[in-house]
């Protein structure tokens, strides 16, 4: 229990009325003369006395401070002034700009104060209000007129209606405060050219949390009431008639009912039987400051004139009962809905399982589910395209490895063209031993008449091929052996000047271009693989060509050595005819020769034969080693045809001349040592033959190289396309999805703004349905009130 803090405040006389005839000493205020003996003896005792030249802060300071200080802990305050027209009662809440009053210091202070509590949260709303001629009017919201005040069991007496601004500072304040002032009922009186008409009251409602929240849910709510009264004033002082009567009859009787309930609440006989605070709005809203729960402190003003002396003695009448009165002040704390922040809190509780009931939460993670999966396709996509390049990176390495293997193809078949080679030096060796008489020479020095001669290999020559080639023979698709035989031009004319190459074919041998199996494909450069994959056809059908071609090779070496064979019988039916006496040299050597070449033939049959046991082919193009067999044939034909002019030349020297047995013995020597000659002439065909047969199987075998490694490309290009159409596949598949999932989004969206919108509209709705069945319930309440009255009277 504490008592109300009452203050008194003389306000400076106006200049023309002199000195104060009030002294003011501490906290005591006394009458005196104007000579300045005392009028009477009586002396009043206040908490505070203020002087003529105190001011506004500290009134503040003194008076108001530590209500407005507990206020923010959580204490109802309430501080107004009372005080007859023109003694400084706005002055003391308002002030001046140079001196603020008690209203803007209070604000000021407040936030002060909640910037140094820092373990709670605030939450500030304001109203304004003013009481003119017994209604209530809202001075921060003109329309909101004649409002009327409630009770209720949580939140006691309150303004129903009434614009409650929620403040996060004090300029926000002191702005709201300006705007209302506008509002405020003023009129001009003979006492005083502004003066209040109506009872104002600002009103602060603090509410705090602990920060924490951990000790208890409790929220403390405190009420500020800083009130400016409109003054008592007598009629006749005032010169008021009309409007202006009107307003100070209801003044009088609001300050008047004011002055009942102090009366009331500072008569401790009578135990607060019973007081009158429905009498008047102003008393019913000062309740709680009146005798109830709350902390209030009252400046009493008096206007220091002689001529206001009665006045003046009222209010100090007004004050010393209210001085008597006690209060019993205790921090609000609510434990129920009654706060805002907690009526927040719920609010937005309510709107969350709201949402939460739309499947919103789970939209939402489908979404980011959604999200996820696209960032993982889109990565997987990344590493694609970098698959992708290595691939063609790879493709174009088999690409040059099949160009080196048809280069290695086109080298054999010059090789297989060797016959070329070999026909020209039989030409050149004809046209070199032709004398212009037809006639061979087997060296310049002499000019007689000899049987044809070869011109033996020269062995200065020979090389052997490299140990680097060698060690390698197994890739080699040459013979190892020919190294042993054949010179360096030799080997320049067979491979057309590719000698080096022959090394680096070896060095790249079909298995080794094994590619790497493909994982999966991707769409990005689909048309780049088409390309490829024509392109690698292309190639394919070019090796298969190649292939046959070479194929066809034994066929055609087997049907040459079949015409040489008819051809090689012709001459010898031929010569044979040509020769009377069969026990001639010459008849002897056509015998020897005749031998020799059906063995050669015989063998070169077998051989053929041999080796298209494997592989056998109809085709008839021609091919480069026909021309080797015609050349062989042609050879063979030539030598014959030497030999037969030579026999015929020597019988009809013979026949003619009649030589002596020495000349027969030397042509016999002769004979032979062509015999010799032509035997080796053999024996380089058979290993010219033995050659072309390992050159055969060697091409074979890479044919065969080539055969799988097409396959493999075939297999590998027919995967990719099915990786990049499975690609395609699945990338539509999350085309479409996210679409979808958008889709859903926007709409969970536009649902979401409506039902916010729908929230907005109810809780409008509610809140106009809530004010109309208040008023109606009031209007009912009145009515009910009238028929007891009525029915109690009737009786
Ligand atoms: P009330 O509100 O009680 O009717 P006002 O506050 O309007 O009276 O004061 C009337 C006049 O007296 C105003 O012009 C005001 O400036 C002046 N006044 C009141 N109190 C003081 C004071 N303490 N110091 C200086 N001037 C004052
Ligand atoms: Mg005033």
């Amino acid at each position: 229990m504490e008592k109300i803090c009452v203050a008194v405040r003389v306000r400076p006389p106006a200049p023309e009325n002199g000195a104060s005839l009030w002294k003011v000493e501490d906290n005591r205020i006394s009458l005196h003369k104007s000579l300045d003996t005392p009028i009477t003896t009586a002396s009043h005792a206040f908490d505070h006395v203020f002087d003529e030249s105190s001011t506004n802060a500290s009134v503040y300071e003194l008076l108001t401070k530590d209500i407005i200080h507990a206020a923010v802990e959580g204490f109802n305050g309430t501080a107004f002034a009372y005080g007859q027209t023109s003694s400084g009662k706005t002055f003391t809440m308002t002030g001046s700009e140079t001196d603020p009053g008690i209203i803007r210091r209070s604000v000021r202070d407040v936030f002060e104060r909640i910037h140094m509590i820092s373990d709670r949260e605030f939450l500030i709303r304001v109203s304004y209000m003013e009481i003119y001629n017994e209604e209530i009017n809202d001075l921060l919201a003109v329309e909101n007129q004649r409002l009327q005040i409630h009770e209720h069991l949580e939140r006691g007496v309150f303004v129903a209606g009434l614009k409650e601004e929620i403040v996060s500072d004090a300029e926000q304040i002191l702005k709201l405060i300006d705007s209302g002032e506008v509002n405020r009922h003023f009129g001009e009186t003979n006492m005083n050219v502004h003066s209040s008409r109506s009872h104002t009251i600002f009103r602060m409602v603090i509410e705090s949390r602990g920060k924490d929240n951990s000790s208890s849910d409790a929220i403390r709510v405190s009420v500020l009431n800083l009130v400016d009264l409109a003054g008592s004033e007598r009629i006749a002082k005032t010169g008021a008639g009309g409007v202006r009567l009107q307003e100070g009859k209801y003044i009088n009787k609001s300050l008047m009912i004011l002055g009942n309930v102090i009366n009331k609440l500072s008569d401790s006989t009578k135990l607060r039987a019973h007081i009158p605070y429905r009498d008047s709005k102003l008393t019913r809203i000062l309740q709680p400051a009146l005798g109830g729960n709350a902390k209030t402190c009252i400046i009493c003003t008096i206007a220091p004139e002689e001529h206001h002396i009665e006045e003046s003695k009222g209010t100090l009448q007004f004050a010393s009962r209210a001085k008597r009165i006690t209060n019993c002040a205790q921090v609000n704390e609510i434990l129920t809905d009654a706060a805002l922040l907690k009526r927040q809190k719920l609010e937005i509780e309510e709107l969350r399982m709201k949402l939460q009931g739309s499947h919103a939460e789970v939209l939402e993670q489908e979404i980011l589910n959604l999200s996820n999966q696209m960032l993982k396709y889109e990565l997987e996509c990344e590493r694609l395209k970098t698959q992708l390049e290595e691939e063609k990176r790879k493709q174009k390495e088999q690409e040059n490895c099949i160009k080196e293997q048809q280069m290695k193809i086109e080298n054999l078949n010059n090789f297989v063209t060797n016959s070329d080679f070999k026909r020209n030096q039989s030409e050149d060796f004809i046209i070199s031993r032709k004398t212009p008489d037809g006639l061979c020479n087997v060296n310049d020095t002499s000019d007689v008449p000899g049987t044809p001669c070869f011109k033996s290999t020269s062995r200065s020559f020979v090389v052997a091929r490299s140990n680097n080639y060698s060690g390698l023979s197994d890739f080699s698709p040459m013979v190892h052996s020919l190294g042993d035989v054949a010179d360096e031009d030799t080997w320049m004319k067979l491979n057309k000047g590719f000698v080096a190459d022959l090394d680096q074919i070896q060095f790249t041998p079909a298995v080794k271009c094994q590619p790497t199996p493909l994982s999966i494909a991707t769409t990005v450069k689909f048309n780049e693989q088409v390309l490829l994959s024509n392109n690698l056809m292309q190639e394919m059908s070019e090796l298969k060509q190649e292939t046959l071609t070479v194929k066809e090779i034994p066929n055609r070496l087997s049907e040459s050595v079949a015409n040489c064979k008819d051809v090689y019988k012709d001459v010898i039916v031929t010569m044979k005819s040509l020769i009377t006496d069969k026990e001639s040299p010459t008849a002897n050597l056509l015998l020897g020769t005749t031998e020799i070449t059906t063995s050669l033939l015989a063998t070169l049959e077998t051989q053929f034969s041999m080796i298209m046991d494997g592989q056998k082919t109809g085709s008839s193009i021609d091919h480069p080693l026909s021309d080797h067999w015609e050349t062989l044939r042609v050879n063979l034909k030539n030598t014959t045809t030497l030999l037969l002019s030579d026999a015929q030349a020597k019988d009809e020297f013979l026949n003619s001349h009649n030589k002596g047995q020495e000349t027969a013995a030397l042509e016999e020597k002769k004979l032979k040592s062509e015999l010799i000659i032509i035997k080796e002439r053999y024996n380089e065909l058979e290993n010219e033959l033995c050659l072309d047969k390992q050159l055969l199987e060697a091409s074979r075998e890479s044919h065969e190289k080539l055969i799988k490694e097409v396959q493999f490309l075939k297999e590998e290009r027919d995967s990719l396309d099915r990786k990049i159409s499975q690609s395609t596949q699945r990338l539509r598949v999350i085309a479409s999805d996210k679409e979808n999932a958008l889709k859903d989004l926007n709409v969970e969206v536009k649902r979401r703004k409506d039902m916010e919108e729908e929230i907005k509209h109810i809780s409008i709705a509610f809140a106009t349905r809530h004010k109309s069945f208040v008023s109606f319930h009031s209007e009912i309440k009145s009515k009910m009130q009238k028929l007891t009255t009525q029915n109690s009277k009737a009786p």
